[in-house]
């Protein structure tokens, strides 16, 4: 019999943990677009541009006016498991979208990166890294904030980039997570740009007057989703064991032909999270047939010891320590609405 030769472990370079850990979190350019936002969110940002060209594959530009970078800190946040948001202590008391230290390394294994940004009153620096291969911190100009380009995304790696789909549907998907997290943070103005695409501009602007949560939640959910889902939708307002749930569902009538307009929200961190779609669809099977899929923009809200986000790499699932709590109060909420709702036009018409 053929005897195996003996193996040989040896521990794998930076460069390669990076490319492994960016086949996590990294799928697409919508993706890089989504960890790249949410950096800027979870920096204070209340402005955020971001620009793609052909559909992010060769160019994304994130260019925000948070708390920025220090010129020292540049490698460490490059660097992996490195983060400001987190002492490690309590992963399940989470209030930033970032937590994991991962997206600008993984970014930078797989693609050409470079962070520009500044803390006033220090100067503005730079860092780039391709392939995993980091230059040195260089001075840079730069008013305050942070610039984060990718360059040529998955060049590093050729097998991930043969799975990209169009440069149309990449862009769709990008348009897609700006969308949410838009829908999630209505104090942050975000403009997407398309540069290959006629520099095609979308805008969500944060309206300065509002400071009321609520007025501004459902302002940006009217610009987000259009006139037509705010004058077919329903508010929603529900609560149980110590879960909240708000946002809008939209009447029975308003459905669309696939799951493409269902936006989830837990603890203002946009997910597609399966139990939860699994229980907006219930909520509706007796008022939509089954190739009918309902519109919805819904926000749970708990302690975040309730909720554990670190279950996905790219976060996008979650589990709950109580989630028949969750689905029921989803399921009865939304029936409850509906129902009030559906008894409302019924009594208006024989009126
Ligand atoms: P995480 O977001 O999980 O902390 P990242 O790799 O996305 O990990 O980012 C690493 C660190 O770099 C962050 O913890 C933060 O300190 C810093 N950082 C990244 N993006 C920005 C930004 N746009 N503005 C300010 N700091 C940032
Ligand atoms: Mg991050």
């Amino acid at each position: 019999p053929q005897i195996k030769p003996q193996p040989v472990i040896k521990q794998l370079d930076d460069a390669a943990i990076n490319r492994i850990a960016a086949g996590e979190v990294l799928e697409r350019p919508a993706s890089a677009v989504k960890e790249l936002a949410e950096n800027a969110v979870d920096a204070g940002a209340t402005r955020i541009e971001v620009v793609i060209a052909d559909g992010g594959k060769t160019l994304i530009r994130v260019t925000d006016d948070g708390c920025g970078i220090a010129a020292h800190d540049l490698p460490l946040a490059l660097s992996r498991h490195a983060t400001s948001k987190i002492d490690g202590s309590d992963l399940l008391n989470i209030h930033s979208f970032g937590f994991r230290g991962e997206a600008l390394p993984s970014l930078g294994a797989v693609g050409r990166l470079t962070i520009t940004s500044r803390v006033p009153p220090e100067t503005a620096a730079r860092i780039a890294v391709a392939g995993g291969v980091t230059d040195a911190v260089a001075p840079a100009a730069l008013n305050n904030g942070t610039v984060v380009e990718l360059r040529d995304m998955f060049y590093a790696t050729p097998a991930r980039l043969k799975f990209l789909r169009t440069d149309r549907a990449e862009a769709q998907a990008v348009g897609d997570v700006i969308k949410r997290l838009a829908m999630a943070e209505p104090f942050i103005t975000f403009i997407l740009r398309d540069a290959s695409n006629g520099d095609q501009r979308t805008t969500f602007r944060a309206d300065a007057e509002t400071g009321d949560l609520f007025d501004a939640l459902h302002g940006r959910l009217r610009s987000v989703l259009g006139r037509e889902f705010a004058e077919n939708a329903i508010a929603i307002d529900a609560e149980r064991e110590g879960f909240h749930l708000t946002g809008y569902a939209a009447l029975p009538t308003y459905s669309r032909g696939a799951a493409i307009a269902q936006f989830l929200f837990v603890n203002g961190r946009p997910v597609r999270d399966k139990m939860l779609l699994g229980a907006l669809r219930a909520a509706y099977m007796d008022v939509l047939s089954r190739d009918r899929h309902p519109v919805a923009a819904l926000f749970v809200d708990c302690d975040p010891k309730l909720v554990d986000v670190n279950v996905h790499p790219a976060k996008s699932e979650v589990r709950f320590r109580d989630p028949g709590a969750v689905r029921g109060l989803i399921v009865s909420g939304l029936r409850h609405a509906l129902a009030d709702a559906g008894h409302r036009a019924s009594t208006t018409v024989a009126g």
